[in-house]
């Protein structure tokens, strides 16, 4: 999906639309030691029986999350860009 680098849309703090700067969220890399990943290699080692925590069903792509920072208030506020979708989305210039 292609967007363009800036659009003019509603702010919440400004409480009217403005210009604002689109940039696109990417996850960071993972901590292996943080108490989520430790939970879920201790349930994929499993004792007895069948093994809890292995996805079956793959998701199809990832929804895109994107900042929106105003032009004139410099906040930032987040929005998801369409559906799931395993193209990256693009920045276009206008
Ligand atoms: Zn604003």
């Amino acid at each position: 999906m292609k967007m363009p680098e800036t659009i003019r849309t509603y702010c919440p703090y400004c409480k009217t639309h403005t210009k604002q700067k689109i940039k696109v969220v990417r996850k960071g890399k993972e901590s292996a030691f943080s108490w989520g990943a430790r939970q879920h290699r201790r349930k994929l080692k499993g004792y007895i029986g069948k093994l809890a925590g292995k996805k079956t069903v793959k998701k199809r792509g990832k929804s895109q999350k994107v900042t929106l920072e105003c032009t004139i208030c410099k906040k930032k506020t987040e929005r998801i860009i369409g559906t799931r979708t395993a193209k990256p989305l693009e920045l276009t210039k206008l």
